[in-house]
């Protein structure tokens, strides 16, 4: 950065859509500008550079993408413009056809920003930086720290997976990866900085290490050693990619939370096959016995989609039973949206948003009686959580290692991001979480 540099006593707005993964690069791109000099707009003013990071994983997120660029652009007539994220990847010259946008920034392209807008600043015409999905090799390391607790530890962006209904390969681009050593480094910057609990996300973080011979097993190894860092969860990791050894280590390990998020998508092997997933219901079934075998109380939250191209009611309701008796904890249900340019679209059997909208409430209600069984058994026990600083008029909360959301009333103000013993209660009014105290 130069002594002139264009960022002195700048003000910037910020807009992210989407995924954790988007919220931590958002988050340290921030972190960057502030260093350069930028501060954060306050409500009512008017920024000089505003950044939107962009989903595509629906049609409606494109959608509010675009109404996002558009109100920022009404909000802040003056600004430099910049829009970067998957959906930027994916349809860059639709967006630089949006008034008001000066510069677009493709995957390959998203750790240079600062630079890029100090270069492109002053340029009336839109610059689009886009490179094609199969040259996309750089990995833009990011570690944030949500607005919680939480920091988000990128370890791992793109795919190579292709399954039919996806496009975050043709936005993130392949696999790669950072090195154990970079990522050791940023989990001990946390460290000191005194953040306790570190969520390692990635687009398909079982497949770690392909850029650097590593392997994902490795590094969930050496961030345990990482002193300081007392919680670490694992964000949404492919079944067929959490091993054995995986499962076993976090069992037995100092700071790895007994909490998973597996993507199982459909509980019908038909429709698994369909999809291209890499692994069937029974492997699936599988690696959840092998969780609670050695880890009886982990909290498993499992993804899955309704209304996939091919999903007959016949094959929607063997994924039903296949849940239903499947010892998890919460479903995530996502509803299918096309998606230009995948291969899902060859399927032929469509299912109308009608009986979208009824097979993902039938999965909610399911969701919703495995999630409140499972906080039930725990009304009684003690539990360690994490605090974090309460919306204001609202009672600190926390969630114990198994990620049981707790209510603790009794907590003075200073105990925010320490761990703390509690006994669990009831519930409290709407369900969400259990009543604890301090013991
Ligand atoms: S594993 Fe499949 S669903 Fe997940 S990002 Fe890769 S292609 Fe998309």
């Amino acid at each position: 950065m130069t002594d002139n540099s264009i960022f002195q006593d700048k003000k910037a707005a910020y807009y992210t859509l989407g995924c954790k993964l988007n919220f931590a690069e958002t988050s340290t791109l921030g972190q960057a500008l502030k260093e350069a000099g930028v501060r954060t707009v306050r409500k009512g003013e008017q920024a000089d550079i505003c950044v939107v990071n962009t989903c595509s994983v629906t049609e409606v997120a494109d959608r509010k993408c675009r109404q996002a660029i558009n109100r920022l652009v009404k909000n802040h007539p003056d600004a430099f413009v910049v829009v970067t994220g998957c959906y930027a990847q994916l349809k860059p010259e639709r967006i630089a056809d949006i008034d008001g946008v000066n510069l677009v920034v493709g995957a390959e392209q998203k750790g240079e920003i600062l630079a890029l807008i100090e270069k492109h600043f002053a340029e009336a015409e839109t610059q689009v930086l886009h490179t094609p999905m199969k040259e996309i090799r750089s990995f833009a390391p990011s570690c944030s720290r949500g607005d919680r607790t939480r920091y988000f530890l990128k370890v791992q962006d793109g795919c190579d997976y292709f399954c039919t209904y996806c496009t975050i390969p043709y936005a993130r681009g392949r696999s790669r990866n950072g090195t154990i050593a970079s990522l050791v480094e940023q989990a001990e910057r946390v460290a000191a900085e005194g953040g306790k609990e570190i969520v390692i996300t990635g687009v398909n973080i079982g497949d770690f290490g392909k850029t650097t011979g590593e392997s994902f097993f490795d590094l969930v190894k050496a961030l345990d050693a990482v002193e300081g860092i007392q919680r670490y969860r694992i964000s949404s990791i492919e079944p067929n990619l959490l091993t054995d050894e995986i499962i076993d280590y976090v069992a037995q390990s100092r700071a790895f939370m007994p909490h998973f998020h597996i993507p199982l998508q459909s509980g019908c092997d038909e429709v698994l096959k369909l999809m291209h997933r890499r692994y069937d219901t029974a492997l699936f079934a599988n690696r959840i016995a092998h969780i609670k075998r050695v880890m009886p109380d982990a909290f498993i939250g499992v993804d899955v989609i309704v209304g996939t191209r091919g999903e007959t009611e016949e094959y929607f309701d063997v994924a039903y039973r296949f849940l239903q008796g499947l010892d998890v904890t919460q479903l995530h249900v996502f509803s299918y949206s096309e998606r230009p340019g995948t291969q899902a679209l060859k399927i032929d059997h469509k299912v109308s948003p009608e009986e979208k909208h009824r097979r993902s409430q039938l999965l909610l209600n399911l969701s919703d009686e495995k999630t409140e069984a499972f906080y039930a058994r725990h009304i009684g026990r003690e539990a360690t959580v994490l605090l974090e600083h309460p919306k204001p008029g609202q009672p600190f909360h926390g969630f114990t290692e198994n990620y049981v959301r707790v209510e603790v009333a009794d907590a003075p103000a200073h105990m925010d991001n320490q761990l703390v013993r509690v006994r669990m209660g009831e519930f409290n009014e709407d369900k969400t979480a259990l009543k604890a105290t301090i013991i």
